[in-house]
């Protein structure tokens, strides 16, 4: 009896012991994503899945927190409320350069560039019903231009001013966020959603399964105009046959998402998220489809504009002379 008793005492005094020596040591890292149907979530929450499993190893323990999207987490980085977040190339390059979006905010000179992910085609997706055949079309209807904070919305915000339109363009616009358009298009509440999003999405799956929509052409002199002029456009297609109803692909332009963080965030904090997602890149690719076409060359370059993070290019020149 005597023993028994001991032996629990001693064994809560040491799971208090490594609770306390664990807890002393562990580093708390959030990541900001997007909408819970996009691709920034899971791909959040497959970089926190990979540091994780070391955590015991270099003390880092990696959150996912489910934002309004790419200019709220720029936004958020660059204030420290978040230590990494996800981002459209082209509001990368809007923050860093203190231009478009980030003008009142200026240049964040702190912002820097982790790796790229996966491309963002910018996807359109239409109640069949609508009569929109391609963009032109949604002058006129009822349009989710996106929330204020997403890099969808933003871009959209582009698109439009470069066709010289105003949401008076509409007969309405809604704000809501990502993960709430699909279901607002097939309750027939609006005829159209934007999204700049990963392929595949559950949200253009919920779009496409839900009731009967197609994805919708961009294309046109604006947008030719807007690839050439930008170095962080450029054409994309929504692959055909990926969705249910859409056997064709679809032309339209787009960016590429990439991992952001700040300058004030730790060389080894960042090292050794860089190293978890590396050294583990099949695992990484297999956690999402929209991850499984991912080039470890392209990733380390492709649409970042901020320089890149010290702890980052510690990393990749590690593995470059190995
Ligand atoms: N590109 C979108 C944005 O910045 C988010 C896409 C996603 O959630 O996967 O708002």
């Amino acid at each position: 009896m005597t023993s028994r008793l001991i032996k629990v005492a001693c064994l809560s005094a040491s799971v208090a012991l490594g609770a306390f020596a664990v807890s002393a040591q562990e580093t708390v890292i959030r990541i900001g994503t997007g909408g819970k149907t996009g691709v920034y979530y899971p791909t959040g929450g497959a970089i926190c899945r990979l540091v994780n499993r070391g955590t015991a190893e270099h003390g880092i323990q990696c959150t996912v927190e489910s934002t309004g999207g790419s200019v709220y987490n720029l936004k958020a980085v660059r204030a420290g409320t978040l230590d990494f977040g996800i981002a459209q190339s082209d509001w990368q390059f809007h923050s860093f350069n203190g231009s478009s979006k980030f003008e009142e905010d200026g240049a964040d000179q702190n912002l820097r560039a982790v790796f790229s992910v996966h491309p963002e085609p910018f996807t359109v997706v239409a109640r069949a019903d609508a009569g929109i055949k391609t963009f032109d079309d949604l002058k006129g209807k009822r349009v989710n231009i996106g929330n204020p904070g997403s890099g969808s919305r933003g871009t959209m915000d582009v698109l439009m001013a470069a066709k010289g339109w105003t949401v008076g363009d509409f007969e309405l616009v809604t704000e809501l966020k990502s993960s709430d358009q699909a279901r607002a298009v097939c309750e027939g509440k609006i005829d159209a959603m934007v999204f700049t999003v990963g392929h595949p999405s559950g949200s253009i799956k919920e779009a496409t399964t839900e009731c009967d929509t197609v994805l919708v052409e961009v294309a046109g002199p604006e947008v030719e105009a807007l690839i050439a002029d930008n170095p962080y456009y450029r054409t994309a297609t929504v692959p055909g046959g990926m969705y249910k109803g859409n056997e064709d692909d679809t032309q339209t332009f787009g960016v590429g998402a990439t991992l952001v963080t700040s300058s004030k965030v730790p060389d080894e904090t960042v090292y050794a998220l860089v190293k978890s997602v590396f050294d583990n890149m099949r695992r990484f690719r297999r956690l999402h489809p929209a991850l499984g076409i991912l080039k470890e060359e392209e990733m380390v370059k492709d649409g970042l504009s901020a320089p890149l993070h010290d702890g980052a290019a510690k990393f990749y020149s590690e593995i470059n002379t190995n």
